[in-house]
């Protein structure tokens, strides 16, 4: 039995969990005929393609490179032979050049996927960085930060590595399932990170919610003594960087600094997972796990997708959808983005895709004003005010908002899953931030 101390932050939410697809093994989406894959998939400048109509790839091939700021390469997920670069707009209305690649059917791997010789002892900080950088990889629990500027940001700062396995949002197991099944490589990445930063306390923070995981590291563990299992309370927003230093230090970071100033580096179990992929193997980030599930999803499953997929192709090997679906989201229910075009690629930042029929959407019809009950204020995990952050951004005073300090939510979506009056708080507060951010342009 694991530890009783359980770790926990002030505020949040018990959301209902739903989550139905834990027990189910992930399961390898077949390779699909063509795949279209986004050169801008994470924070940071887009990437330029470095390959043509016509050119032959291979998978793991960089196809995509960022020569200026931050950002890194971007590789292909299938071989075959690139059919277009087009460009397409995301979720967002950004439009984003695609390399579209027609499937040859062999599966020919890219001759830099190598497995690595030599130990992690002899690897050095900069090595390390470099390889993350040249895999591409980006934070994989939706907030898409290249993994290698965040390396860089805690040399020398950082005194802990935590891995996040909290996977807080409701619906989303990837995390959970890929603890149960590939653990191995997410403690292999966490040692990586520890070498690199010179860190002799490691931690894997998991929710109580996966028991079945939290003894499974902890056997895992048993003979790393630099290396802890916390346990943390299940509640909702816990995966949220800051809620996991306050759970397990006490820590509250001040607004505008990192998790490193504080002394901690903290990734998510599949970043952590692909890091270790990526240096003892030379797996480039080429494909995730995504959680499939939904009302309207006849077989929700958690499969391993490659990049750049449609969000069709991976519902339709999901069964397809059994009623009208209203609503596809990316992400979870609580953060995740509603998605226009079911034709959109998955990409790095795809933790979940959900279907939602009308039935499930009906909820967020039930507008009235606000009723100054405080439920707001009571849930925010960042000690804000949200309603009256909605009240300015809707009446356009954004300066007021930013004096309430809006930039400091975390659209985590607590305050308007708890509003009895149906206040689309997140969405104003979205709305602040973003003129605000564009004032400072
Ligand atoms: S105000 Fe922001 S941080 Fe607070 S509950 Fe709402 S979305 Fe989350
Ligand atoms: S929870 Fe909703 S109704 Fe209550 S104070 Fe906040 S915005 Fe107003």
């Amino acid at each position: 039995m694991f530890e009783k101390k359980k770790y926990t932050f002030r505020g949040g939410s018990h959301v209902h969990e739903h989550k139905d697809t834990a027990t189910l093994q992930t399961i390898r989406l077949p390779e699909p005929p063509t795949v279209s894959i986004p050169l801008s998939q994470h924070i940071g400048a887009h990437a330029t393609p470095i390959v043509q109509k016509g050119d032959s790839v291979k998978i793991g091939q960089v196809i995509g490179v960022v020569e200026n700021g931050l950002g890194c390469p971007v590789h292909a997920s299938i071989s075959g032979t690139v059919k277009e670069i087009v460009t397409r707009h995301n979720a967002q209305g950004v439009p984003i050049q695609n390399v579209v690649i027609e499937n040859d059917g062999l599966r020919t791997q890219c001759e830099t996927m190598q497995r690595r010789t030599a130990p992690l002892e002899k690897a050095t900080t900069e090595e390390i960085i470099e390889t993350v950088r040249q895999a591409g990889i980006s934070g994989l629990g939706g907030a898409t930060f290249p993994t290698y500027a965040k390396i860089q940001s805690a040399v020398g700062k950082a005194k802990v590595v935590i891995i996040n396995c909290a996977e807080c949002e409701p619906y989303i197991t990837a995390n959970h399932r890929l603890l149960l099944e590939r653990s191995k490589p997410v403690i292999e990445g966490l040692e990586i990170l520890m070498h690199a930063l010179h860190v002799t306390e490691g931690i894997l923070a998991v929710e109580d919610n996966k028991p079945d995981a939290i003894e499974l590291l902890q056997r895992e563990t048993a003979d790393k003594p630099n290396i802890r299992v916390c346990v943390l309370k299940t509640k909702y927003p816990q995966g949220d960087e800051r809620q996991i230093m306050y759970a397990i230090y006490k820590k509250e970071l001040p607004p505008g600094k990192l998790p490193a100033d504080l002394g901690c580096m903290i990734v998510n179990a599949e970043t952590s997972a692909a890091i270790s992929r990526a240096f003892y193997r030379g797996i480039p980030l080429v494909s995730r796990i995504v959680t499939v599930a939904g009302d309207c999803v006849k077989e929700p499953k958690n499969v391993r997708a490659p990049l750049g997929v449609s969000y069709r192709e991976v519902i339709d090997f999901c069964g397809g959808c059994v009623k009208e679906p209203k609503k596809i989201v990316s992400g979870g229910p609580m953060m995740g983005q509603a998605q226009w075009d079911m034709d959109g690629p998955v990409t790095k930042g795809t933790s979940a895709l959900l279907v939602f029929s009308e039935e499930y959407d009906r909820i967020n019809t039930l507008h009235t004003a606000c009723i100054h009950c405080g439920c707001c204020i009571q849930h925010c995990p960042m000690h804000l005010m949200p309603n009256y952050l909605a009240e300015y951004a809707q009446a356009r005073r954004y300066d007021d908002a930013a004096r309430m300090d809006v930039m400091s939510c975390v659209e985590c979506g607590t305050c308007s899953y708890n509003c009895p009056a149906g206040v689309q708080i997140v969405q104003y507060i979205r709305v602040a931030k973003g003129a605000l951010r564009a004032k400072k342009k």
